[in-house]
C-alpha cells in the first residue's frame, strides 16, 4: 500500500479530465473541497472504497460522505423529505452534510454506509472539486485525506505529507477557504446536529425556525466516527489557557499575540479557515506542550472548540 506512486495534478480542465480517469479506474484521488481535501474513490465501487479506508487506516465501522455533483444526482441516491429539500435548497452547493434515508436503487458500496440504511450525502461548491465531479459523473465517496485520527489537510502539501505513496493523485487547487470539515445534519428521523462543522448552526436554525438538536456529543457517538480523539495534533493540547505555561507553545485568538494567531484580529471565520493548517504547523515544529485561547462558543467557533476537543481528548 505505501509503494504507490502519487501524482500532483493541477486543477485545469485537462488535470481534472486524468483525476476522473483514475477515479473511472478505481483508483483513488485527492481532491480540495470548501472544507478541507477530500480522498475519493467511486462510491459504487467496492473494491475502489476499501482502498481510501486502507490508505487511511481508518476504522471499517467509519462511514464516508457521498460528494455529487448537484441535488439532482443526489435525489438518486437518497429519499428526500421536505426538510430535506428545504436545506439542499438553502445550503447547497456548501459545507453541509445531509443523513438521509438511502434509495433501494442507489446502487452505493455497502462499505461506503457500513451497512446502515442511511447514507451521508454533500453537494460541496468548490469549483475544483465541482469540475472533478462534473467529469467523473458519479458519486464520489470522500472522507478528509489525512492518516486516521490526525489533523485534516487544507492543502495539497498537507495531503502529501500524510498520503503520499497510498494514494494515486492529488488535485491541488490550493488552501481551503473554509477549513473545517462540513457540518452534518441527520433527517433520518427527529431532525439533530450530528457534527458542528463549516456552516453554522445558527444559519440552519435559522432556516428550520427554531432551535436544533444535538447529538453531537463526543462520549457517545451517535455519528459513527465522532470518536473523542480526532484531528488531533501529536502534542498534548490544552484549551480555555490565559498563556502558556513553561515549555508549552501558546495559540493565541484576538489581539494579544500569541506564538501562532488563529485571528488576531478575532474573526472566527478566519480562525476556522487556519485552525488546521496551525495544527499541521504545531507538529511541523514539534510542539510537545499546545496551549489554545479560549474561543467563543457562537457561529463557527461551535465547530473550532468541538475540534479542540477532540485534539485535547486523552488518546486511545
Ligand atoms: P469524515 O469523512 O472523516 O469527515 O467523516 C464522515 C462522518 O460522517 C463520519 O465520521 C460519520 O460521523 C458521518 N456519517 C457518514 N455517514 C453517516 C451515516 N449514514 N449516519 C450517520 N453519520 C454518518
Ligand atoms: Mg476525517
Amino acid at each position: 500500500m505505501s509503494d504507490r506512486h502519487t501524482r500532483l495534478l493541477g486543477s485545469d480542465p485537462a488535470a481534472l479530465a486524468d483525476a476522473a480517469a483514475i477515479l473511472k479506474a478505481g483508483g483513488i484521488v485527492a481532491f480540495p473541497t470548501e472544507t478541507v481535501y477530500g480522498l475519493g474513490a467511486d462510491a459504487r465501487d467496492d473494491r475502489a472504497v476499501a482502498q481510501v479506508f486502507a490508505a487511511k487506516g481508518r476504522p471499517a465501522f467509519n462511514p464516508l460522505i457521498v460528494h455529487l455533483v448537484d441535488a439532482e444526482a443526489a435525489r438518486t441516491v437518497a429519499q428526500f423529505d421536505d426538510l430535506a429539500e428545504r436545506l439542499a435548497a438553502a445550503f447547497w452547493p456548501g459545507p453541509l452534510t445531509l443523513v438521509l434515508p438511502m434509495r433501494s436503487d442507489a446502487g452505493i458500496s455497502a462499505l461506503v454506509t457500513t451497512g446502515l440504511g442511511t447514507v451521508a450525502l454533500r453537494v460541496p461548491a468548490h469549483p475544483v472539486a465541482r469540475g472533478l465531479l462534473a467529469a467523473f459523473g458519479g458519486p464520489v465517496a470522500a472522507p478528509s485525506a489525512n492518516p486516521s485520527g490526525r489533523v485534516s489537510p487544507t492543502t495539497a502539501s498537507h495531503v502529501m505529507a500524510g498520503l503520499a505513496g497510498r494514494i494515486d493523485a492529488v488535485v491541488d487547487g490550493g488552501a481551503c477557504g473554509v477549513g473545517l470539515e462540513s457540518t452534518i445534519i441527520g433527517l433520518d428521523g427527529p431532525v439533530r446536529l450530528l457534527r458542528p462543522g463549516g456552516l453554522p448552526v445558527e444559519a440552519i436554525e435559522a432556516c428550520l425556525g427554531g432551535p436544533l438538536d444535538s447529538a453531537a456529543d463526543p462520549d457517545r457517538p451517535v455519528a459513527p466516527g465522532q470518536l473523542a480523539s480526532h484531528y488531533a495534533p501529536k502534542g498534548v493540547l490544552r484549551m480555555e489557557a490565559s498563556g502558556a505555561a513553561p515549555g508549552e507553545v501558546f495559540v493565541g485568538f484576538g489581539p494579544g499575540g500569541g506564538d501562532l494567531n488563529l485571528s488576531p484580529s478575532g474573526d472566527l471565520t478566519e480562525a476556522a479557515a487556519n485552525l488546521f493548517r496551525l495544527l499541521h504547523r504545531l507538529d511541523e515544529i514539534r510542539a510537545g506542550r499546545i496551549a489554545v485561547a479560549p474561543i467563543p462558543e457562537r457561529g463557527l467557533g461551535r465547530a473550532i472548540n468541538d475540534r479542540l476537543r477532540r485534539a485535547a481528548a486523552p488518546r486511545g
